[in-house]
């Protein structure tokens, strides 16, 4: 009994803390402030023989921890791109942390392994994509793409009569991957750590969207991968999906497609000229944690034909007794992994068809906002505002270290930047469900504040 009572006295005393944060998340400084930093380094103290209290692990954390967060999951905070959490995917984390299952097989979690079916079955629905497709529930977009493309390798090697999991890549013919100049990191890392060379990708020009070139792309084969995204980092632009898949599927090459952000803007009709064509690939890469705004981490990987990506992720082992059922572990590289799903479902679940939608369609609004008023103030917008993000040039690098310094320490809002087409620019990108209007004029005015500084 005494047990009880103490874990209810702490998990109630965690909720409180979790909720001073949260419900002060609209007043403190999105970035946190210098003091607050400096004193992690309390932290740094031998591991002691003796452990404190569960509450005074907590305390610890919460009085110096929470002071030295970046209020990411405000409505004021629009670096990277990084969602903020729905109250019901963050409920539902919790209770998966209190579960604590396994989701790797459904043996071990009934629960997670039903509404990953359900949530992988609504995703697909959401983003119009084919209903019989497998979808795997993985950290984060970085390890879809490695998942996609190991799918890739797999399809396009066994047609050569190689198995390259049994076999491996020694011996195996070259397999080409086509990606465009735009390309992004995590594509190139997922490349390489497949052994397939990100040096030897072939890049197709981009435009000055930073698309890639249809009307570039050399010939296809059926040994190639061709990569497209769909949502650039800086801009929001879309690969010509239509034009890609059609040159793909008369080659038999194979479309994988990086759709961290931007592939939930299929859930409105209002960018369906922006996404036509992506149902038309072979495998897709998104995240969760971004747009949808589940806790981290959250990506998938989804695979037209299950079958490859089982034989890509899957494995055998004498414990596993074929249920029959959809194995989560066949899916992912992971084998134990906490339940991913559960907090996909939540969020899908609370928002509904039209609210996603409009959480979608919510966050593009704002970024036209902030385009106009960097416009009606005299700043330069290198691009069209297609979607969530928005770039603002600035005249050098050293400017725009300052620029940001300035707003960052200031504390209304935080942006970060980048470099297009060899110009330095401030990066904005609108992805939180907390964002309101309100949220997006005085985050304007405060970069255009900063901006008028010397
Ligand atoms: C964020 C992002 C990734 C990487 O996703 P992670 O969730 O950070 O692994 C890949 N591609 C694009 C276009 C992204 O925006």
């Amino acid at each position: 009994m005494q047990k009880e009572t103490d874990l209810a006295r702490l998990l109630n005393r965690t909720t409180r803390r979790a909720l001073r944060y949260l419900e002060g998340i609209e007043e403190r400084s999105v970035a946190p402030a210098a003091d607050a930093v400096h004193a992690l380094q309390a932290f740094d103290e031998a591991l002691p023989e003796d452990g404190l209290s569960a509450e005074e692990v907590l305390d610890k954390l919460d009085e110096l921890g929470s002071p030295a967060t970046t209020t990411t999951t405000g409505g004021r905070y629009f670096g990277f791109v990084i969602g903020s959490v729905l109250p019901a995917a963050l409920g539902a984390d919790w209770l998966c942390s209190a579960w604590d299952q396994n989701a790797g097989m459904s043996v071990v979690s009934p629960i997670a392994a039903r509404l990953e079916e359900v949530a992988a079955r609504w995703t697909l629905d959401a983003l119009r994509l084919p209903a019989g497709a497998a979808v795997g529930f993985v950290t984060g977009a970085t390890a879809a793409n490695t998942s996609g493309l190991a799918a890739a390798r797999h399809a396009l090697l066994e047609r050569s009569g190689f198995d390259v999991e049994r076999d491996g890549l020694f011996g195996a013919p070259p397999l080409r991957i086509v990606a465009g100049d735009e390309v992004h990191v995590s594509v190139l890392k997922a490349i390489g750590l497949l052994g397939m060379g990100h040096a030897r990708v072939e890049r197709v020009p981009t435009d000055d969207q930073g698309a890639l070139l249809a009307s570039e792309l050399p010939d296809l084969d059926d040994q190639t991968i061709v990569c497209i995204q769909a949502g650039n980092v800086n801009t929001g632009s879309f690969d010509p999906a239509t034009e890609v898949v059609a040159a793909a599927r008369a080659a038999g090459a194979w479309v994988h497609v990086d759709g961290a952000f931007g592939l939930w803007a299929r859930a409105s009709s209002r960018f369906d000229a922006l996404t036509a064509g992506l149902e038309g690939a072979d495998s897709w890469s998104t995240d969760a944690h971004k747009w949808l705004n589940v806790p981290y981490d959250s990506g998938l990987v989804i695979c037209r034909d299950p079958s490859v990506l089982r034989k890509a992720l899957g494995f055998q082992a004498a414990y596993l007794i074929d249920s029959g059922n959809r194995e989560p572990a066949q899916l992912t590289p992971e084998l134990s992994r906490r339940a991913r799903g559960i907090p996909v479902w939540a969020a899908l679940s609370s928002l509904g068809r039209a609210g996603l939608r409009d959480l979608v369609e919510r966050c593009c609004t704002h970024a036209r906002t902030f385009a106009e008023r960097l416009v009606e103030a005299g700043h330069t917008i290198p691009h069209e505002v297609v979607l969530n993000q928005v770039l603002v040039l600035v005249e050098s690098e050293e400017r725009l270290a300052r620029v940001l310094t300035r707003v960052q320490d200031e504390g209304i809002a935080w942006f970060g930047g980048t470099t297009w087409h060899g110009k330095s620019a401030i990066r904005i990108s609108v992805s939180s469900w907390r964002t309101s209007a309100d949220d997006v004029e005085r985050s304007a005015e405060a970069l255009i504040r900063a901006l008028a500084l010397p």
